[in-house]
């Protein structure tokens, strides 16, 4: 499923040239973006970047001051916001507290004037695809919030609009339910063919459930991917940064054949990168390295990109302990180690004096 590759695919929803000013404040910057049918896309970014504005835009609660949206093709402006095939659903749901789970789910079905027997038809499909037949008559304060959380979803999508926008869908949930619901919301999603976008702070959340992403700042766009691509291959430092743990070394490119180095620090070796980017000789430069790219080890590794340090702070994860490895200097480098084996003892403790290490490919160079 990659329609955004098929040179041919119309897009559900096409931003074009989209600025929007409150006053004189730019909210959202000449962005130009395709969404596809069945896409569940994520708006990831930090507070103020714009999502909500443009979610709102889509819902037709804003206008954009210049530019357009199509949805099918066609520019929604004059569109009023309950006729728009689109419905949004937001973190506190909103629901009828006196009606009961049947009665909320019919609610827009009944407003819009549909016979008993297709509302019924309808309200029973959505309560057996969000698991609900069990609680139809009971009031929203007699259901759990993950339960609540579905009769919300199964509401917004009784009228079958084409495309969902979701704000914080899963916001009040605890961890767990939380990422249970992420699969839930992937399941319904895929059932019913409705495009989805969702607005989140939560980038784990966006990289679980979204068939994209789209990283956001101050009103531009600055990378749409999938989540594979926006986590190896992101195209900036402000991404990489901002999508998972990330250490960022600043310093001086310098080409060696079909590799590069990056001097970063007198005294210590240069790091070895091997990169599709074209950078000059001598030009900044950034290299970006995952936690789970970095080996720990007592001894030295025979490889390139090795460095000396002292471990300065362990966080013990479970399954995984993340090591916080001095480097001369004062450099601060993460390494990542899956705890595989059965035992309470940390192969590494503080103040150890330990090499680390990475394979030159999982470096990435970045230019700014
Ligand atoms: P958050 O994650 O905090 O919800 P966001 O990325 O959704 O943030 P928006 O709500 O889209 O951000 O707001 C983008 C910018 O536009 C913010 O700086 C906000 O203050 C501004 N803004 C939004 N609505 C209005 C308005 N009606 N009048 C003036 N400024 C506004």
């Amino acid at each position: 499923f990659a329609p955004w590759d098929e040179p041919d695919a119309v897009p559900l929803i096409q931003f074009k040239n989209v600025t929007k000013r409150f006053g004189d404040f730019t909210a959202i910057d000449d962005l130009t973006l395709d969404i596809y049918t069945r896409e569940f896309f994520a708006l990831l970014g930090p507070s103020g970047c714009g999502k909500t504005t443009m979610m709102r835009m889509l819902a037709g609660f804003e206008t954009p001051t210049e530019g357009k949206i199509l949805l099918s093709g066609q520019d929604i402006a004059p569109i009023p916001p309950n006729q728009r095939a689109v419905n949004m659903m937001f973190q506190s749901y909103a629901l009828f507290p006196h009606l009961s789970v049947w009665e909320n789910i019919a609610f827009g079905l009944k407003r819009e004037g549909k016979d008993k027997d297709t509302i019924r038809a309808r309200v029973d499909e959505m309560l057996r695809l969000t698991r609900l037949e069990k609680f139809a008559s009971r009031k929203p304060h007699q259901i759990s919030g993950g339960q609540r959380q579905r009769v919300a979803l199964a509401r917004s999508l009784a009228k079958a609009p084409k495309l969902l926008l979701l704000d914080e869908p899963l916001g009040a949930l605890d961890k767990k339910l939380r990422e249970e619901t992420q699969f839930e919301l992937m399941d319904i999603q895929e059932k019913t063919g409705t495009t989805f976008v969702i607005v989140t702070h939560d980038q784990e959340e966006a990289m679980t459930v979204a068939s994209r992403v789209a990283v956001m700042d101050e009103g531009k766009l600055i990378q749409v991917a999938t989540p594979p691509v926006i986590y190896e291959q992101p195209n900036s430092v402000y991404v990489a940064d901002f999508i998972g743990d990330v250490t960022i070394f600043e310093g001086t490119v310098r080409k060696d054949g079909e590799h590069y180095r990056l001097d970063w620090a007198e005294g210590q070796p240069p790091l070895r990168v091997r990169s599709p980017a074209s950078l000059r000789d001598g030009q900044t430069a950034y290299v970006a390295i995952r936690p789970e790219k970095v080996e720990i080890h007592h001894n030295r590794p025979d490889d390139h990109n090795v460095l000396r340090g002292k471990v300065v702070d362990i966080g013990y994860l479970g399954n995984l302990s993340t090591y916080h490895v001095e480097l001369p200097g004062g450099r601060m480098i993460r390494a990542q180690n899956f705890n595989t084996e059965r035992d309470t003892r940390q192969p590494f403790t503080w103040e150890d004096e330990v090499w680390v290490n990475w394979t030159e490919t999982c470096g990435v160079l970045l230019e700014r």
